[in-house]
């Protein structure tokens, strides 16, 4: 038996914490029928995130659009604060109430993968950052892992399933598999050469027999200029001072002519090894810290009934607008009644909490993959890690 919800499932609602369908129950019996506006916010980042990714939103509207009610949401790339509503819906309480699991679920992991792989691509700069941790999850959910590394920042995935998604080829090198059964690392990177077509770039994995900087020589000797990088995957219990290793390999490369040999490091890499190491590496294959990337913890909360602001505890009532100035990045959420002003920096606010989906209706074209990468990583230049 396979251990996952079919997205039909998702679509009825199934996925859905009982205590929402025993509201429904009762709800109805007592005869109570109520509109309610109710927002999506996240009060706290976790690790202290100073922002975050929204993803998910593709999702989410192919749940939302087939019932009715009214949404707003912020555009799927988003880079948004704690405090600030990323989704507003309005409309009966019955009609969607017992979604807000499953639309938490949406939005909570999507977005926590694309703030991690957007948090290592912003400390990557222009060097390249790969998904390699579908092996850390359930399979029948890396393409939505695949998905979200990459719209949130990652330069390639590597498992074709999820590469199609994004309409990408998949990315990889070599593993240690090939090396150890061909018995020698030299030769399983001349096998790769003979075998594998030509458009796919030439990554030797030199880690396996021999110290890396050996290797690295012995494989740039054989390939020359065929030879795109030698992928360091050194085991952590050989580390030591793993900067200084990859210093010592690129020195060794360069002072041979091999300068244009790219050195790319995988093996529990994160956002911080990144910062640590990207003076001298030029390419990353990073795994768990984004496939296993914390989940933002959106909540969903209920802030008008038939019209009349109302909110728990430790919310904010009533409908809300969120501006953002397009020079500096500014950005404040206002009640309905405010409208788009000068920014104290003379920019100009545009809102950013924006109709999406209209009683079944869809009012926002879904990006491509590619679109909502590029429109990260140009919000990115505003931020800093
Ligand atoms: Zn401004």
């Amino acid at each position: 038996m396979i251990h996952t919800a079919t997205w039909k499932d998702v679509k009825n609602g199934l996925i859905t914490d009982v205590y929402f369908e025993r509201t429904k129950k009762i709800l109805k019996a007592k005869g109570i029928d109520v509109s309610v506006r109710a927002e999506f916010m996240a009060h706290v980042f976790p690790l202290n995130w100073p922002w975050a990714v929204l993803a998910g939103v593709e999702e989410c509207v192919e749940v939302l659009k087939d019932l009715p009610v009214d949404v707003r949401m912020m555009k799927e790339g988003t880079l948004f604060a704690t405090k600030q509503p990323v989704m507003e819906i309005s409309g009966r309480y019955l009609d969607f109430g017992q979604y807000e699991t499953t639309l938490l679920g949406l939005i909570c992991q999507a977005s926590g993968i694309a703030t991690m792989a957007a948090r290592c691509k912003k400390a990557a700069g222009k060097k390249e950052v790969i998904s390699f941790g579908a092996r850390r999850v359930h399979p029948t959910i890396v393409p939505l892992i695949e998905r979200n590394a990459y719209i949130g920042g990652c330069d390639g995935v590597s498992v074709g399933l999820g590469a199609k998604l994004i309409e990408k080829e998949p990315v990889g090198t070599m593993p240690h598999a090939l090396i150890l059964i061909m018995g020698d690392t030299v030769k399983a990177t001349k096998a790769f050469d003979e075998v594998i077509e030509p458009k796919v770039r030439r990554v030797s994995l030199i880690d396996t027999f021999n110290d890396e900087k050996i290797e690295a020589l012995n494989v740039a000797r054989e390939l020359g200029d065929k030879l795109y990088a030698v992928r360091l995957d050194t085991p952590q219990s050989r580390r030591g001072d793993f900067l200084e290793i990859m210093k010592e390999v690129r020195w060794e490369l360069d002072l041979r002519g091999y300068r244009e040999i790219k050195l790319f490091l995988s093996g529990g890499i994160d956002e911080k090894d990144i910062e640590s190491y990207n003076l001298v590496a030029d390419a990353y294959g990073v795994g768990t810290a984004i496939s296993h990337a914390p989940v933002v913890d959106f909540s969903m909360d209920i802030i008008e009934i038939d019209g009349h602001p109302v909110a728990k505890r430790g919310k904010m009532s009533g409908s809300k607008r969120v501006f953002r100035c397009k020079e500096c990045f500014k950005t404040k959420v206002s009640s309905a009644k405010e409208r788009p002003e000068r920014c104290s920096c003379g920019g100009v606010e545009e809102e950013i909490l924006v109709p999406f989906t209209s009683k079944g209706h869809l009012l926002q074209a879904l990006p491509k993959a590619s679109q909502i990468r590029d429109y990260v990583l140009e919000q990115l230049n505003k931020v800093e890690l």
